[in-house]
């Protein structure tokens, strides 16, 4: 059965479990760890990825998958130790034993090409941002004939309130087309419609980007700020948790310029935030305004960068601007 509320039942489940891993991954690890040592995130990333993949293919042979890893390095790198530490990471999770091949054969899970339904998964997107403990998210994306169709994401670390980021952090968002977005804090709270902002003025609009220069251009980002007079300032969280704040109205713009020209974008960088973001009232395209193209396959080959926005009268004017800051370089 693929009813919608089957699909977010199982991304939601499959969602809180991914999360256990990653904050039990966060708890074992000393706070100031050597940020070059990039063993927890990959035990995290595996065993988020092993338990979302175990409820997609319980609940739906049928459907296809496209993830951001794969078990061969892990067979490869994990060692006995790396590998008894995935085993219980995710046994202690889904309350059961397991076996190394078995953790492998979820991650390894792949579905039907060419189903109706495909999933495209990142079991931790913002890698950075979870090693250093702030914002990184759990994508579950679902793409129907190659087009956003439902979505999960969680941010462990997202503010329920950004306005109080010292307050409770951890936020599920859940979406499905035409059914809105709901957030919901994962630590306990109410469930919630959310919708983007509805700011006509470009003064008080929130420019959002990565924290990683690499993966954009902040100096155009500023440029077409400056172009159009937007003036709500420039916040860099990593992480699709950025698709979460302009969904929930904290932000108008999420702008994410190609960082080099042969760079295409990753699907599960934005499945799962654009149905997030869309279905909150937002409008998603590339950097010039196309469509995203999700049928072609693991990346969005024929777009340019992405932009995010509350829609509205901010989406035609910042691919103005931004076309116009492109311009003076
Ligand atoms: P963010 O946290 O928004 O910077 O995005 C993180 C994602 O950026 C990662 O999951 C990578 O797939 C992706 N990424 C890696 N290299 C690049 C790059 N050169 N340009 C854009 N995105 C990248
Ligand atoms: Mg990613």
């Amino acid at each position: 059965m693929t009813s919608i509320e089957r699909i977010l039942e199982v991304a939601r489940e499959a969602g809180r479990q991914a999360a256990l891993i990653c904050r039990a991954v966060h708890a074992e690890i000393p706070a100031s760890m050597d940020k070059s040592d990039k063993s927890p995130v990959t035990i995290a990333d595996y065993g988020s990825q092993a338990v979302i993949l175990r409820q997609i293919q319980a609940a739906f042979p049928d459907h296809g998958v496209i993830s951001e890893e794969g078990s061969e390095h892990l067979r490869e790198s994990a060692g006995e130790a790396g590998a008894a530490k995935i085993v219980e990471l995710v046994s202690n999770v889904i309350g059961a034993g397991v076996d190394f091949d078995q953790v492998c054969s979820w991650i390894d899970h792949a579905g039907v090409e060419g189903a109706e339904y495909t999933w495209a998964i990142d079991p931790i997107d913002g890698t950075k941002g979870f090693l250093r403990r702030q914002q990184y998210a759990i994508a579950i994306g679902l793409l129907r004939n190659g087009v956003p169709f439902a979505g999960v994401m969680v941010c462990p670390n997202l503010p329920v309130d950004l306005n109080k980021p010292e307050g409770q952090v951890g936020v599920m968002f859940a979406a499905a087309k035409g059914h809105g977005t709901v957030s919901v804090p994962i630590d306990g709270g109410e469930e919630a419609r959310i919708s983007v902002s509805t700011s006509e003025n470009p003064a008080d609009w929130r420019v959002l980007g990565s924290v990683e220069s690499a993966h954009g251009d902040p100096t155009l980002v500023v440029s077409m700020m400056e172009t159009i007079g937007v003036g709500g300032g420039f916040v860099r969280y990593d992480s699709q948790a950025k698709y979460g704040v302009v969904a929930n109205g904290n932000a108008e713009i999420y702008l994410r310029p190609r960082s080099k020209p042969d760079y295409r974008e990753c699907i599960w960088d934005h499945a799962a935030g654009v149905i997030v973001c869309e279905e909150a009232g937002g409008r998603v395209t590339d950097v010039d305004g196309k469509p995203l193209d999700f049928t072609l396959g693991a990346k969005l080959f024929e777009n340019r960068g992405v932009l995010a926005t509350c829609g509205g009268v901010v989406h035609d004017l910042v691919v103005a601007g931004l076309a116009a800051a492109e311009a003076q370089i």
